[in-house]
């Protein structure tokens, strides 16, 4: 199997040759698909698995699919534990949407909020963040989640073992519901499929 089998566009695929990618991993395999196909995912999957592209690479390309009708606010929030996943995840969108015209900002508390506004004010297609600040950037009307058309929630069980479902429940109520939603998490327990449950509709399980 080679990325070349999913509908990616050549500037996706060149980035990914430039990055060294050879060949999808599984859950890249598995979840690239269901994900064009416009459905909802609840995966099962460890960091360094390649969970990252999975989700990114799709939605990148959806994206572009979509341009014409492109809206104002931003249209993927992928929301993370930590400063440093979202760092991370920030960085990798940057590699794989570097050859296209798709844009993201990354949104993490501890540093200044100013520079973020600033970054908002640019019309990012993709925003990341860790829901506190998203929170507080939120009730500044800094950023709007009306137009978010994809939902990624990663590393699941770790936002809910740090205590912000609350905060992650105010953030999707104000998301319309007609959303694709993805959620990942590296283990299962109750608490997190009950969340998914109340979160996705119909979703293909990925297990890794
Ligand atoms: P992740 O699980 O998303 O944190 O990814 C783990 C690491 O694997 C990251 O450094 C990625 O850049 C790298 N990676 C992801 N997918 C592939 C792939 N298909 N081929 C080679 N490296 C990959």
């Amino acid at each position: 199997l080679q990325f070349s089998s999913f509908n990616l566009s050549e500037p996706i695929l060149t980035a990914l040759e430039k990055a060294g990618y050879h060949t999808p991993t599984p859950i890249q395999a598995q979840a690239i698909p269901i994900i064009m196909r416009k459905r909802d995912v609840l995966a099962c999957a460890q960091t360094g698995t390649g969970k990252t592209a999975s989700f990114a690479l799709p939605l990148i390309q959806l994206l572009l699919d979509h341009r014409m009708h492109r809206a104002a606010g931003p249209q993927v929030l992928i929301l993370a534990p930590t400063r440093e996943l979202a760092i991370q995840i920030g960085e990798n969108i940057d590699g794989y949407a570097a050859l296209t015209p798709v844009k993201h900002a990354v949104i993490f508390g501890g540093v200044s909020i100013n520079n973020q506004i600033s970054m908002l004010r640019k019309h990012p297609e993709i925003l990341v963040a860790t829901p506190g600040r998203l929170l507080d950037l939120l009730n500044q009307r800094a950023v709007s989640l009306s137009s978010i058309a994809y939902l990624v929630l990663d590393e699941a069980d770790r936002m809910l073992d740090m205590g912000f479902i609350k905060d992650i429940k105010k953030i999707i109520g104000l998301i319309p519901t007609t959303r694709q939603t993805l959620l990942f998490s590296a283990t299962m327990p109750k608490n997190i499929e009950d969340f998914a449950q109340s979160i996705l509709t119909n979703p293909e399980r990925i297990t890794v």
